[in-house]
């Protein structure tokens, strides 16, 4: 059972799942716990599960006080400090994706997207609406461009700014850098404030957390006042929270370096995938390997995939270095097997068998 579930909708985002078994009973419970949580107890009102959770059994009383208060404090470290109201424009796989842990934190969402997502906005607790011209309206702290890399200039160039706050903080999570960071500063306001950022990972290699993935960023433009600071700071504490690896980086930096280590990926696994592998009764652990990562990069969409090709300098070089290299190791198997044939042709002393 999940606590969570059991709670009301204003709290349940402060809440990470707990594994309980369930309870007859259904009362608030008063929690007190060990760390210091600003305004001292905690009361939740939380249902059946939550109740079962938090109870204690009689126990001797050294094993109380070694008792690790862990559910209380992971209640404590989702809890944003700062609640952002954050707009997601571009509301499919990986912004519902992030979306998704935004609003568990207990950030206020709302989303656009040329598609129609209420139904999984609704279920997500997010605010959908299909004119950007109202999600502007509502005045979100920051917009989050979580669109195809190949249709964020289209999209950006939409987006009515002027209904904006004139402090908004515009963040990307395209995963290339160097490019959304041009367009922004390019089309959007001096006043806005720029965060470049690239979560190195997805719904299918974050799908059980983000604990010790990578979180690359890049405060591009962030204005000195104290409140902007803090603004961008709530931002990333949200991926810090979950246990994000940060990297603080340039775009440029990230460029060079993620067109060897995510388009070399994504090529590698989809060229596999074009061989139709199978999983046999044999498989070994590298074949295995093989078969997850085909999963893993054919689960995001082509355009995502053609996106690092065109927009990332750096891979029309990889590409070629991965002919090069292609090239040369099959130039070296046929070598040696010419040799071979050579030896067995001629006995090894020059005369060729009859
Ligand atoms: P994607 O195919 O790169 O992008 C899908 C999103 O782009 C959808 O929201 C879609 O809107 C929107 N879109 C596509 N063409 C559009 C157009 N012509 N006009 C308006 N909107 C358009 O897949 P994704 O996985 O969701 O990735 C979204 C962004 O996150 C990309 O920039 C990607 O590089 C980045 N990212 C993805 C991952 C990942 O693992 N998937 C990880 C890190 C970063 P509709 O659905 O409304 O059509």
């Amino acid at each position: 059972m999940l606590l969570s579930r059991s709670l009301p909708s204003s709290n349940a985002g402060h809440l990470i799942p707990i594994s309980t078994s369930s309870s007859p009973r259904a009362r608030p419970t008063t929690v007190r716990p060990r760390h210091h949580i600003p305004g001292g107890a905690m009361t939740i009102r939380a249902g059946r599960d939550a109740a079962h959770v938090l109870k204690v059994e009689p126990q001797p009383l050294k094993q109380v006080l070694d008792l690790e208060p862990q559910p209380v404090k992971q209640l404590i470290d989702r809890r944003p400090t700062t609640k952002l109201k954050i707009a997601v424009i571009g509301f499919g796989n990986f912004g519902q994706f992030l979306a998704r842990t935004f609003a568990a934190q207990g950030h206020e969402l709302l989303a656009y997207s040329r598609t129609d997502y209420s139904a999984t906005a609704r279920s997500l607790g997010v605010a959908f609406f299909d004119d950007h011209h109202d999600l502007c309206e509502q005045h979100p702290d920051v917009v989050l461009l979580a669109t195809s890399i190949l249709s964020a200039e289209k999209v950006l160039r939409s987006i009515p700014i002027q209904r904006l706050r004139r402090s908004t903080l515009f963040v990307d999570v395209l995963s290339v850098k160097e490019f959304p960071k041009n367009l922004f500063l390019q089309l959007l306001p001096p006043d806005f404030d720029i965060l470049c950022t690239h979560p190195m990972f997805g719904p299918e290699s974050g799908k059980h957390g983000w604990a010790g993935l990578p979180f690359v960023y890049d405060k591009v433009r962030i204005g000195e006042s104290e409140e902007r600071a803090e603004r961008c700071r709530a931002f990333l504490e949200i991926f810090e929270r979950e246990g994000c690896r940060m990297v603080e980086m340039s775009c440029a930096e990230h460029d060079e370096t993620a067109a060897e280590i995510q388009f070399l990926t994504h090529t590698i696994g989809r060229v596999l995938a074009k061989l139709d592998l199978k999983s046999t009764s044999i498989n070994t652990k590298g074949y295995e390997t093989l078969l997850n990562l085909v999963q893993n990069t054919c689960s995001d969409s082509y355009e995502l995939y053609n996106g690092l090709f065109i927009y990332n300098k750096n891979s029309t070089e990889l590409l070629e270095k991965l002919d090069v290299a292609f090239d040369s190791m099959k130039k070296e198997l046929f070598q040696r097997l010419h040799g071979i044939f050579r030896e067995q042709l001629f006995d090894g002393s020059g005369k060729s068998f009859k």
